[in-house]
């Protein structure tokens, strides 16, 4: 599933050959995916020129010069490629820009979406509205704290909330967890002081690292299929049961809230 720094390098990838092109076609394949595709979305971009992209939680953000903004999200399985030359059959909507580059969003599963939104009123949208702030800014030890104060939820299920801190899924946040070594299922209310600075830092790093893992596999996106945003990843914890941990400890796997936890039991307190 695309995370966000699956969702950053995508917008990077994207920004390439959209940043400040004129979109001459939008296609859209069926009328839907997790929703329906707004109705005047070919009537909006067609015609209009792409003035900067951007990135809100897992949302990829393309904005253009009559103050709409396109707002994707990539869902279970979704990917753009640029310059695919067959169609494929879940490639759902097709982009062309004034210099003849073609960008395809494929999504097998549709759980993906696609918004039209006034650029001026962004963060009114429900569903911007709701969420914390990015993991990769203001998130501090003393942030945390004030959060986490009193609660007894277990501290992942706090990170997953997109209402306490926006964007971080399952991954990156057991990779979080483990590099501060933090015990999963300990009470948010309960970790030191010590372990949430070293969870400030761990968060935004683990992320940083991964963003410039799949920005080095950027420089020659145009790969036979022109995916973007998918690259090996190198992980600590996540979805590494029964491998051994740097500690000596060995990766556990549990389940939390129907999702799977990765952690070393060991150097995780
Ligand atoms: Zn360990």
């Amino acid at each position: 599933m695309p995370e966000l720094p699956e969702v950053e390098t995508t917008v990077r990838g994207l920004a390439k050959v959209l940043d400040g092109r004129r979109i001459v076609s939008v296609e859209a394949r069926r009328e839907d995916l997790r929703r329906a595709f707004p109705p005047d979305l070919g009537q909006r971009l067609t015609g209009a020129r792409v003035t900067g992209l951007g990135r809100r939680a897992k949302y990829g953000l393309i904005h253009t010069d009559r103050d709409d903004t396109m707002v994707f999200h990539l869902g279970m399985s979704g990917s753009w490629r640029i310059d695919h030359d067959a169609l494929e059959k879940h490639d759902h909507l097709l982009i062309e820009t004034d210099e003849g580059r073609r960008l395809t969003l494929n999504d097998p599963r549709r759980f993906g979406s696609v918004d039209l939104l006034r650029t001026d009123a962004l963060d009114e949208w429900p569903a911007f509205r709701a969420l914390g702030p990015e993991p990769t800014g203001e998130v501090t030890g003393a942030w945390l704290r004030q959060k986490f104060a009193g609660r007894t939820a277990p501290v992942k299920a706090m990170l997953m909330d997109q209402r306490v801190i926006a964007g971080l899924g399952n991954i990156y946040v057991c990779e979080a967890l483990h590099r501060a070594r933090i015990d999963p299922r300990k009470a948010a209310g309960k970790v030191s002081r010590a372990k949430l600075d070293g969870l400030a830092g761990a968060i935004p790093a683990v992320l940083a690292e991964a963003i410039a893992a799949g920005g080095s596999t950027l420089k020659d996106f145009v790969q036979p299929d022109g995916e973007l945003g998918y690259f090996a990843k190198d992980f600590a914890v996540y979805d590494c049961e029964g491998e051994p941990c740097p500690c000596g400890g060995t990766v556990r796997r549990i389940v939390q809230g129907g999702r799977s936890t990765f952690f070393c039991p060991r150097c995780q307190r």
